[in-house]
């Protein structure tokens, strides 16, 4: 099963999050039969998304939004609180094979743009943040965010392995460093010194501990504090009834048409693939 780790520095300083996101990714390739360019974009707009959920408690959901010029269209991510994500990818058929290291480029496919983040606490406004795509890698672009929208620095590395014969999902994951108010500048030095020297995300995922692995790299010689496992999965709260619900609110004009036309309805949930078809009778129910 997917998970997440949560940490805090024993000083207090810095926290930090440790993603295994594999099965997630590998559902969402699964579902949305992406190709490797679009796999690996989606998969890292689905890790920050688990990122940002992670962050908040409740029934909060968060929406996050890749809004580039380039050809991949926009990638739209929605994430809770308890580590379930849904998302889809507008342009799912991009191929374009992996740069000298290995690694699927994506940030010319997203091109320049905006990342968008969208909290809604369940209240009549919902809290909406925007920055400019920095890298259009996804993560940098989400560290972005947290230094100019929340006033957090932070660093943030999401990444996806394919299988190199398949292109299935081999491996996706990432982490997430803060520094909290407390922190010196010292220590910030030390822990971007860390960062920055620590094996790339794709190496410490392949490892025997991934999470683990990249807390120990994070910290250095900094002592951290296991905070606790949480999991994390693709799971779409879609439904029949919810569908059926939107249908009702198209109005009687087009309900009808669909009835003369179609003799029912059929809709693709654009975040899970699932498929719901409604009966002439369904139909007529809902506007007699
Ligand atoms: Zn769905």
């Amino acid at each position: 099963m997917d998970k997440i780790i949560k940490s805090i520095s024993k000083n207090g300083h810095f926290r930090a999050f440790a993603l295994d996101s594999t099965l997630t990714v590998r559902e969402a390739q699964e579902r949305h039969q992406t190709w490797p360019t679009s796999t690996v974009a989606l998969g890292r707009t689905l890790i920050a998304a688990q990122v940002l959920g992670a962050n908040e408690k409740g029934d909060t959901k968060i929406t996050v939004k890749v809004l580039g010029d380039g050809a991949m269209g926009p990638i739209i991510a929605v994430a809770d609180s308890k580590g379930h994500v849904k998302g889809y990818v507008k342009n799912r058929e991009l191929d374009y094979k992996k740069a000298s290291t290995g690694e699927v480029l994506v940030a010319p496919f997203v091109g320049n743009g905006f990342l968008v983040v969208v909290k809604d606490m369940g209240l009549k406004q919902p809290y909406s943040g925007q920055v400019d795509l920095i890298t259009g890698e996804i993560g940098e672009d989400l560290a972005w965010y947290f230094l100019s929208s929340e006033q957090t620095p932070s660093s943030v590395g999401v990444n996806v392995l394919l299988n190199e014969d398949s292109d299935t999902v081999k491996i996706a994951g990432g982490f997430m460093l803060q520094a909290l108010p407390d922190a010196t500048d010292e220590e910030i030095t030390e822990i971007e010194h860390n960062i920055k020297s620590m094996p790339s995300i794709a190496t410490m995922l392949t490892s025997d501990e991934p999470l683990k692995t990249m807390l120990d790299n994070i910290y250095g010689d900094m002592e951290y504090k296991n905070l606790g496992e949480f999991p994390l999965a693709f799971k779409c709260d879609c439904s029949k009834e919810r569908f059926l619900e939107g249908i009702k609110s198209l109005g009687r004009e087009p309900i009808e048409e669909m009835i003369a036309e179609d003799h029912g309805a059929e809709i693709i949930c654009q975040f899970c693939e699932n498929k719901y078809e409604y009966s002439e009778e369904e139909l007529k129910a809902l506007i007699n």
